[in-house]
């Protein structure tokens, strides 16, 4: 059911609503706004708020700065933790235009709407549903996050009803209220690790999900005096912070899941076989797009249940890509390398792209990897075909430049801003004198 503008007007009166947060996007995927006041509802619907473009990260040059923000009405929200009787906040997310009222290609709304739209046209909508970990530590007196994790449970763990528990549960409250349906809530692997899932839904509702998501889950932390955080790793010798990107086409007209065929030995069909092996094909290009940081690659090696090398299964969780059990309307491809850190918008276009290329190329799926990855050597893995992720934040923004998928995604001019951001990233990470190289070198050397 779509929103209406009167159906917004009618929840405005009914909570009070005072003022409108204008969110969206940058490159990186961080979450931007402007308030207004409610009065002014029917201009900002209209498209006709405007902002510097070329303050924001990754946007318009400085003789192009005007962007305008049109809001997405079905993206409407009251924010729980500001009512109160008297007066409430609301928020929309919205897509970037230019002053002519066209879509701004550097806006990763955009960017991924043009990927749907890509593949409306060949006959499939994409689904996604995204696992987002995260930590919540202890912060200091001035509120900034310290290496003390809020609690000290594992995996599903329920007891004791601890601090990082009443937290995750409170968050669970505020996205419901707030549309969300949540389908599980739990305690991680690592100390102060947590995940909780929302069900799937169509790619660009699900990157607006995701980007909500992250906020929410700050914002509540930060109501108990902790910090969250979705970096990658944030402690070395734990599990690092995932987003298992679970997706599957359905078929635009009949509306069944493209993946499925029961005639099949896996249950699976063509399609299904050729999107994975897109997946395999194309994740060293779109590896810094799925893993943007340095972190990223920390998070990426052995023993910690994160993939380090190119591989299938239906049910191994060492595989980068693992087909869940579900079968019917929830065939689906799990893929694993992706981190929270990530551009929602960019890392689900990407991987549909991926897929999708797949598909019309007729790709060859490699053979289905039965056997613990970790455990092989690497003569085992050249002998069988399985080939390693990019290791290093450096490798993957190659791949992204002189890959195929990076321009088919984001188009030459956000490709360009994202290039020469990751860049920047790299090189002063690359120069940098660390604790690491002290300690290690000082003394001996
Ligand atoms: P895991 O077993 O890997 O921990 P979860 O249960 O945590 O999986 O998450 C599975 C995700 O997959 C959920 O977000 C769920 O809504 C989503 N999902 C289910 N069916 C589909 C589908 N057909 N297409 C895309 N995502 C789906
Ligand atoms: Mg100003
Ligand atoms: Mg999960
Ligand atoms: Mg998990
Ligand atoms: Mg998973």
């Amino acid at each position: 059911t779509l929103t209406t503008l009167a159906s917004i007007k009618e929840t405005i009166k009914q909570k009070h609503v005072d003022l409108l947060h204008l969110q969206f996007v940058d490159i990186e995927g961080t979450l931007k706004q402007v308030t207004v006041t409610t009065e002014q509802l029917e201009d900002v619907a209209e498209g006709k708020t405007m902002f510097d473009g070329s303050s924001i990260t990754g946007f318009s040059p400085i003789n192009k700065s005007d962007l305008y923000l049109l809001p997405d009405l079905n993206t409407f929200a009251v924010l729980p933790w500001t009512e109160t009787e008297d007066y409430s906040e609301g928020r929309f997310l919205c897509s970037v235009i230019n002053p002519d009222g066209t879509l701004f290609e550097g806006d990763p709304r955009n960017i991924l709407k043009k990927t749907v739209d890509e593949a409306s046209e060949k006959g499939f909508s994409i689904n996604v549903g995204p696992e987002l970990e995260f930590f919540l530590f202890e912060a200091d007196d001035k509120g900034n996050p310290t290496n003390q994790v809020a609690d000290v449970g594992g995996y599903f763990e329920p007891a004791p009803y601890d601090l990082g528990e009443k937290v995750r549960l409170e968050i669970y409250r505020t996205l419901k209220k707030m549309g969300f349906t949540i389908e599980a809530s739990h305690h991680e692997v690592a100390v102060g690790q947590h995940e909780i899932n929302f069900k799937y839904d169509d790619a660009l509702t699900t990157a607006d999900n995701a980007t909500t998501f992250k906020w929410v889950v700050k914002t509540v932390a930060q109501q108990f005096g902790l910090r969250a955080t979705f970096m990658p790793k944030p402690i070395f010798g734990e599990n690092g912070n995932g987003m298992h990107v679970n997706m599957s086409l359905f078929q635009n007209e009949e509306g069944k899941n493209a993946f499925y065929d029961e005639t099949d030995s896996r249950q699976l069909s063509e399609t299904a076989y050729q999107f994975i092996a897109g997946l395999l094909k194309h994740v060293p290009s779109f590896a810094a797009l799925t893993n943007p940081l340095v972190n990223s690659y920390k998070r990426l090696v052995p023993g910690y249940e994160a993939p380090c090398y190119i591989a299938w299964s239906a049910s191994n969780r060492s595989a980068l890509v693992r087909i869940p059990a579900t079968r019917g309307a929830g065939t689906r491809v799990e893929i694993r390398c992706p981190d929270p850190s990530a551009n929602p918008y960019y890392a689900f276009a990407a991987i549909a792209q991926a897929g999708i290329d797949g598909v019309e190329s007729n790709l060859a799926v490699p053979e289905e990897i039965i056997d613990d990855i970790f455990s092989m050597t690497e003569i085992e893995r050249e002998e069988r075909g399985i080939s390693n992720l990019p290791t290093t934040l450096g490798e993957s923004i190659q791949a992204l430049e002189s890959g195929e998928i990076g321009k088919k995604v984001l188009g030459e001019f956000a490709l360009q801003e994202y290039l020469s951001l990751k860049k920047a990233e790299w090189n002063s990470y690359r120069i940098a004198v660390t604790g690491w190289e002290l300690d290690r070198y000082q003394a001996k050397f």
